[in-house]
Parts: structure tokens; sequence; C-alpha cells
């Protein structure tokens, strides 16, 4: 097992390529050198070792989580553990290492955000389509208002390009009445402004404002945007590190088991014994490694049912399978479907100034095939929706998703609100996975974020998991303190 000491430690700082869709960045990481394997960090060994001690130094170790009794020795011991470095994981996490203690977020990609974080509509949504007490509605609503405001306070790119949801028959617009109805009853969490303000136009309003845009009517959706996500996710990582804690990548958990002490104290969980934090599991490139965590949080987007299934005793009641048996506990196991959405790019002149969507499906398995606008102002085309076995294939096959035939298909689709979109113009781009809770065919599904005695499950963290990420961080810091 490696071992942090200054006699096995060395340092080397490498300049690290963060990688995405459009554009390319770069995220300053540290190579620990540990029995001639490397361990990746994104902070300096110096502020890591302060945080980490090895298990013969943890005595010395100011951290709050030194003081948690262990029944054997852990390399590592840390209050809060995120597994998972996507955009919700690297929110929960910096929002936990702001509030002191010490963080720790793994992932098993050798980069933040690899996954959905990175293949996604990047729009940050106002909640208008979900049902009013849910927590997408709840946690989108508070989320778009925390964005803009990061997004201000870091200099992360977006726009507030406002959107509009276009009407095509009778049965649509009525819908979209009800929607602007709805949307004027919920407030907005600090109550600055009453609810995410929306209003219907007519026709010829759209003509004026967007000459190429066809339908009946319109609801104007004002709080909607765009956002610069891997600008976000990277001001998140460096956020984390300002504020003391550890990202550390190419680090996959496999396995995790609730700790006992056989002390009896007020508080009690489980059989006369105090649940004490977790043992955890993880494969680094350094070999297999044990650390001891206060909290954790299960952040692993399309994996997070594997995650949990991997405790093995979630509702805290010592010797109980991976089935919860404490009545109390509200955690269970859950499976989720992926669902694959396809992108499609467009090589001709932009149409549009703000996003256009249809009217979507009454599942809301999708928003439907919409219009969404890149910060460089590029016009794009999608999410389609496509139910697959596998959470990992993004592929996008030139001779099925980017055939002339399927592209017809896509302009015919999108032609009912842009006619003068050209199918010669639209290529295949890239496709996204979402982590869905519900099976083909089945109704809404709201996220799942359970608690129970210092595990935190977040599951079926879809759409609109983004614009909700730093609301869902607030909210488990709620649940956790
Ligand atoms: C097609 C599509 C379009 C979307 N459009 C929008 C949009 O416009 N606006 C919006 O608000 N939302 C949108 N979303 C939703 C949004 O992208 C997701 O809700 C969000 O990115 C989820 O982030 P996450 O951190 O939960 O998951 P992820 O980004 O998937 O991160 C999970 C991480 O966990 C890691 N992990 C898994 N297992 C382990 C393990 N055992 N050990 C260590 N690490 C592990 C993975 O490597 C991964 O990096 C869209 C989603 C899709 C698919």
């Amino acid at each position: 097992m490696p071992i942090l000491t200054s006699r096995t430690v060395a340092v080397r700082i490498a300049r690290a390529p963060w990688r995405r869709i459009c554009q390319q960045r770069t995220s300053t990481t540290v190579s620990l050198l540990i029995n001639d394997q490397h361990w990746w960090f994104s902070k300096p060994i110096s502020s890591h070792n302060r945080r980490f001690t090895s298990s013969t130094a943890s005595s010395s170790s100011s951290t709050s989580s030194a003081s948690l009794p262990a029944q054997e020795p852990f390399e590592y011991e840390v209050d809060h553990l995120v597994i998972g470095a996507g955009v919700v994981g690297l929110a929960v996490a910096e929002r936990l290492a702001s509030r002191g203690g010490s963080t720790l977020l793994v992932d098993k990609n050798p980069l933040v955000g690899q996954e959905t974080s990175s293949r996604n509509s990047e729009v940050i949504h106002a909640g208008l389509y979900y049902p009013p007490d849910s927590l997408k509605t709840k946690l989108c609503i508070r989320g778009n208002e925390l964005m803009y405001d990061y997004c201000e306070k870091f200099n992360i790119e977006h726009r507030q390009t406002t959107k509009w949801v276009v009407g095509q028959s009778e049965a649509d617009i009525e819908y979209l009445e009800d929607l602007s109805k709805k949307a004027h009853k919920l407030l907005l969490p600090t109550k600055r402004m009453p609810g995410p303000p929306t209003w219907m136009i007519t026709k010829e309003q759209m003509l004026i404002e967007e000459p190429h845009v066809r339908g009946k009517a319109a609801l104007v959706s004002a709080r909607t945007g765009i956002v610069d996500v891997h600008g976000l996710m990277h001001v998140l990582e460096a956020q984390i590190v300002e504020h003391g804690g550890d990202v550390v990548l190419q680090c996959e958990v496999t396995g995790m088991e609730r700790i006992y002490t056989s002390t009896r104290k007020a508080g009690m969980d489980g059989q006369g014994e105090m649940a004490g934090g977790f043992k955890v599991k993880m494969n680094s490139p350094a070999g297999p490694v044990v650390i001891k965590a206060a909290t954790v949080i299960n952040s692993a987007g399309l994996h997070a049912d594997k995650v949990y299934n991997l405790l093995k005793n979630p509702s805290g009641t010592p010797n109980s399978s991976s089935s919860n048996q404490a009545g109390s506990c509200p955690l269970s196991p859950f499976k989720l479907h992926y669902c694959k959405g396809h992108y499609y790019g467009y090589s001709g002149k932009t149409m549009v100034s703000r996003l256009i969507y249809p009217v979507p499906d009454k599942t809301l398995v999708g928003l439907g095939t919409h219009l969404t606008l890149d910060l460089a102002g590029r016009m794009r085309f999608g999410p389609d929706v496509l139910y697959v076995d596998s959470l990992d294939d993004y592929s996008v096959d030139p001779s099925t998703v980017g055939s002339p035939a399927s592209l017809e298909v896509v302009a015919k689709v999108v032609g009912t609100f842009l006619p003068d979109v050209k199918a010669s113009s639209l290529y295949a781009d890239y496709a996204g996975i979402r982590p869905k809770l519900a099976a083909p065919g089945e109704e809404f599904r709201d996220f799942i974020i359970h608690h129970h005695s210092g595990f935190v499950n977040l599951a079926g963290i879809e759409s609109p998991g983004l614009t909700s990420s730093l609301a869902i961080a607030e909210y488990v810091e709620k649940l956790l303190y």
C-alpha cells in the first residue's frame, strides 16, 4: 500500500490537457510519484499532506476526521468523500470544501467532467416543465439563480439568450398557456422575483423578432441561457483546491462499507453500535487504497446505481444486506436506464438569436429536438431520444445517425419551426447519455437525493442537472449539516 511520506513522495508539476469538444484548456495538476507509480492531484503536495496523513502520522492530523474512532489504521481519513467529478460532484465538493473540514473528490477518469457533463446542451434552464413540487423544479429554479451569480463572480462565459417554446397547434398553445400560468405560481427561492418570468407572444410578434421561425404562438422564457460548462467545471475544480480540498483522478471506488464502533452513545445507529463513517476501497494507478470517510456522496452519474450497490450495509444496520431493511432509511436500490441523445451541427448561417424549442413530449423523456446556440453563436440541433444498453457508447455513426436519410429526418423535424433549415448543411456531431430512472415509456421521474447516516445518493441526475448543480450542492450540504 502506498503511504505518503517525505521519503517516498516526489512531486512534479505537469500541464495536463483539459479536453473539451470545441476548445482546448489546460489545468495544473500534480503527479505524486509513489513507489514508482503516479497519483494525480490538482494541487501541491504541501497542501495535500495537510489533509491526508499517513497512518503512522494520523495522530498529528489537524482535521476533524482525525478524532473519529477507527477500527483499523487507514492510509487516509477525510470528512467528505465525493465520488464522481462531473459538474454535480464538483459543485458538491466545492460547497463542502468551502465549509471547512477535509474534502476529497475522486473520479475514475483521467480528467474531470468526461462523461455526461461534457456531452449536453449547456443550457441554463428556467425550471418550467416539471411538477411544481419536484426537486427538478425547485433545484432548477434555485440553480438558475445561483448559476448566473456564479458565472458573474468567476467570469465564466455565459449568455442569457432567452428561449422560445414554439407551438404549432391549438393543443400546443393551450399547453404553453398552462405552462406560463404554472410558472407564475412558482416562487424564486430568494423571492426577489415572483417566478421564472414567462409570457406568450403571437405569430406576428414572432415574425418581427425571429423572421426564420414559424409557429402559431410561443412562450418566452426570459431566464434561459447558455454556459461554458467546461469553464464552469474548471473554476469549480480550482475552487475546491482553493478551499483546501483535493481532486484525485484515475481513482475508481470499488467497495464501501459502514464502520461501527462498539461505544454506546446517544444518537446510536444500528444494533447498539455507533455508525462512524465509511471504509472505502479505491483503485488508483498506484494500486488499491483504503480510506476512511466520515461522509460519502455518490455523484457517479451513469454509474450511480452500481456505486450505491457497492455499499455493503446502506441502512446503517450492521450485517444487513444491500436491500434496505431499516424502515426509516430512505436509501434503496435503484436502476438506471441509459438514454442516448445525438446532436447535429449546422454549417450554414445562424438564423436565430435565441434558443428555440418545440413543445415537449408529455412524458418529458426529452424536451424535443431543439435549437440551441453555442457561445460562438453557432446553431446546433438535438438531442434525440434513444434508449440504449451501453453506458459508454458515445459513437455517432456517420453511416446511420449521420446518413443523408437521417439528416433529412432531422431537417424535417426541425423544419416545423425553422423551415429554412437545409439537410445538406446538417452534420452528426456528438452524443450524450442520460442517466434515467424512467424506463422506456414510463412517466416522469424526479431526481433522487437521499441521505442516511452520512451517505448521500444522487440518482437520475439527468437534465436539468447542469443548471441545478450549484443548488444540488447547497441541498446536499443542508442534508448533511
Ligand atoms: C444529451 C443531454 C443533454 C443535456 N442538456 C442539459 C442542459 O442543457 N442543461 C442542463 O441543466 N442539464 C442538461 N443535461 C443534464 C446534465 O448534463 C447532467 O445532469 C449533469 O452533467 C450530470 O452531472 P454529474 O456530475 O451528475 O454526472 P457525470 O458528468 O456523468 O459525472 C459522473 C462522474 O462519476 C465518475 N464515476 C463513476 N463511477 C465512479 C467510480 N466508481 N469511482 C470514481 N468515479 C466514478 C465518472 O467517471 C464521471 O466522471 C443533459 C444531459 C444529456 C445526456
